[in-house]
Parts: C-alpha cells; sequence; structure tokens
C-alpha cells in the first residue's frame, strides 16, 4: 500500500460542522464527575465545540505522576455526553482501553504521542477497531519522524478505519525551548502534501505548555490553513492533576477562541478572483524569465567546464565562490532580497554548476 492509499472522510461529514474549524476542548484528565459535568455545561452552551477531550488512562513519561482515574471515569461520560448532547472522545494506548471506552459509548478516540511511537500498540489499536465505525485521532510521535505518522495511519486504514485526523502536539527536543515541544510545521504541512484529503488539527496546549504561548501557537495553525485545535480546558487549571500550566480556563475558553482570526481557504467574489489571477500571471512572467537566464547560466557554466578540462584546471575555485556569494549578497540586498535566500540559492545553483562540471571532465578523461 502506498501512501497515497490512504482514505480519510473529512470530519465535517461525521460531525455536523459545515466549514468551521474542528473544535475540541476539555481537560487534560477526568478528574471527578462535577468537573466533567461543568466542562460540558459550559461547552455544549458556548456552541463552537465539536468535542470535549477527557484523559483518562494517562501514559506518563515518569511513574508517580496522575495516571488518570481509568475506568472509574467512563458511566461518568456515559451519562454525561447523553445528557448534554455533546459527545466525548478519550485517549486510548491498548486493546482493553478501546473495548472499554466503545462499550461506556465512547464513539471518538484518539491515539496520544507516546503510542505513536511504537507501531505494536498502534496496530494492537487497529486490530481492536476492526469493524468498528467510528473516528480516531491521531497525534504524531514524540520524535519528528513523519514516516512513523504516516504508518499509524496506514495501520488504521488497513483495518477499515477511514474516519481519521490528524493532531499536530509538537515534537519533543533534549535541549530547553521556548515551547514545551518543538512545533517544527514543516512536518505536518509534509503530512498534508502527503496525504492531501487527511484534516489536521494542532494541539496549541502540549506545544505551547505555558497558557501564554498557547494564543499565538493556535493562530500560527489557523494562519497556516490548519483545520482546527484541540485545547486543554479545566475549570480550575492551577489546580489541574495534569499539566496544570498549559490549559486554558472553562469560563476563559470562549474568550480564548473569540481573539482568533480564521482565513478562508482563498478567495470567492470574482474582483479578487481577477486580481490574485493577475498577480499569479504576472509571477508566472517572472518565473520564465529567471528559467530563461538560468538556461542562459548554464550554457556559460557548460563552456567554462570545457575549458576547465582542456586546460586541466580544478573545477571547484573556493576564491572565486566566496567573491560569488559575496556579490550576489550584496547585489540582491539593493533589492531587499534578504541575505540567507540568496545564500541557499547561490548554494543550489554553484552546487549544480559543479555537477555539470565534473560530468564534462570525467567526460574528457573517459575520450582521452
Ligand atoms: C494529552 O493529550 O493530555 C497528552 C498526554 O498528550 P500527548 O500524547 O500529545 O503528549
Ligand atoms: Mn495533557
Amino acid at each position: 500500500m502506498s501512501v497515497a492509499d490512504v482514505h480519510s472522510e473529512p470530519s465535517r461529514n461525521w460531525l455536523s460542522r459545515g466549514d468551521e474549524p474542528l473544535l475540541i476542548a476539555g481537560p487534560c484528565s477526568a478528574e471527578s464527575e462535577e468537573q466533567l459535568e461543568e466542562v460540558a455545561k459550559v461547552l455544549s452552551a458556548n456552541g463552537k465545540v465539536h468535542l470535549i477531550r477527557a484523559g483518562v488512562w494517562k501514559p506518563r513519561t515518569r511513574p508517580n505522576s496522575f495516571e488518570g482515574l481509568g475506568a472509574k471515569a467512563l458511566p461518568w461520560i456515559t451519562r454525561i455526553q447523553s445528557e448534554y448532547g455533546i459527545p466525548f472522545t478519550v485517549e486510548v494506548a491498548k486493546a482493553e482501553h478501546v473495548e472499554q471506552a466503545l462499550k461506556a459509548g465512547i464513539k471518538h478516540l484518539w491515539i496520544g504521542a507516546r503510542t505513536t511511537v511504537n507501531p505494536f500498540s498502534v496496530q494492537e489499536i487497529a486490530d481492536a477497531l476492526r469493524g468498528v465505525d467510528i473516528p480516531v485521532f491521531v497525534k504524531n510521535p514524540l520524535n519528528p519522524d513523519l514516516q512513523l505518522w504516516i504508518g499509524a495511519f496506514e495501520r488504521l486504514n488497513k483495518t477499515g478505519i477511514d474516519k481519521l485526523v490528524a493532531i499536530h502536539r509538537g515534537f519533543n527536543t533534549y535541549q530547553d525551548h521556548v515551547f514545551r515541544n518543538s512545533p517544527n510545521w514543516e512536518i505536518p504541512i509534509e503530512l498534508k502534501t502527503k496525504l492531501p484529503d487527511l484534516e489536521i488539527i494542532v494541539d496549541p496546549s502540549h506545544i505551547g505548555g505555558k497558557r501564554s504561548l498557547l494564543a499565538g501557537v493556535a493562530q500560527k495553525a489557523f494562519d497556516l490553513g490548519f483545520d482546527g485545535l484541540m485545547v486543554e480546558t479545566h475549570p480550575n487549571p492551577d489546580k489541574a492533576l495534569s499539566d496544570p500550566k498549559q490549559q486554558v480556563s472553562l469560563h476563559g475558553f470562549d474568550a480564548f477562541i473569540s481573539q482568533l482570526q480564521t482565513r478562508r481557504e482563498g478567495f470567492e467574489d470574482a474582483v479578487s478572483i481577477n486580481k490574485l489571477q493577475r498577480l499569479r500571471d504576472l509571477i508566472d512572467e517572472v518565473d520564465y524569465i529567471l528559467l530563461e537566464q538560468l538556461a542562459k547560466r548554464n550554457q556559460i557554466v557548460k563552456e567554462i567546464g570545457e575549458y576547465k578540462a582542456d586546460s586541466g584546471v580544478a573545477i571547484f575555485q573556493l576564491e572565486r565562490w566566496i567573491e560569488i556569494l559575496k556579490d550576489r549578497q550584496q547585489y540582491g540586498e539593493t533589492g531587499g532580497l534578504d541575505e540567507q535566500l540568496i545564500r541557499d540559492i547561490w548554494k543550489a545553483i554553484h552546487n549544480a554548476s559543479i555537477r555539470l562540471q565534473t560530468e564534462i571532465v570525467q567526460k574528457h578523461k573517459l575520450d582521452a
């Protein structure tokens, strides 16, 4: 099975959410029946939230942290989700969790970062879900390994799960970082490129690790066109039994969400479409000029290659390369171009020239 075979049905089909961003909110952990009831009361009245999260089984990095209440919390969820008419989602890490959650009528499950890293665990969950048509959210693995993340979708898809959503929660780093988990936005963007049908939502709580960072991460998620958010939300965050620093207060949730600006996927009216088209036509023209000039440059590179081959001169000339880079950066600066951009582009151009000239020199040797 190739990556392109992963099939995922958009969540607007199975959550009545139209074009709104998919929103999941709720506490890191289910702590008591009262806590869950208060969360459901406020978030169901808010009307923007599609699913309530609450960790029942909590895989923790170190022992002696709160590991969740386990099956004891399930009957509370069963009652509260039916009473308030808002579905819950819980984290599952093994087959037994899947069975117990399904028995309790929980119809949305998520796989945590500590589980996605282990193909045996993901396979066990996929097997426990065979023949069950429910949505599964998959957080990225702890480490920045896109293949492992994709592998989890493939395993679930193979056992018939096609309501899949990715959750980007950032990646663990050894060094201290502003964020608790480094966002490495290029990884979820690459996932989107590889699996264009898959919706990806962002978990600003586990990326940020601190309340003050959450809004910035959430806004970035919308700016980059991701499909929604999972935000840890607690009635009394500072007293939370797990992740107290990164939860939004339940009563502040509406203000938190309302401050974010969502972006449309494209322009809808004719005037904007025409303007965009005109600008894109201009970009196309400039790109063709760049390509023509690059082809011209290549011809000269070839001529120099022949000359070096004939006269036995080395292909790579350090001084010339340093001089080119410095000169192009200075020239680029007059047009407001960033030094780093010029360095990246000219490195690529210079490497391609070296490759071309190497081929020419080798051919000369063979012909000689
Ligand atoms: C969680 O969602 O509370 C959690 C443990 O997250 P993660 O799997 O992303 O670490
Ligand atoms: Mn958490």
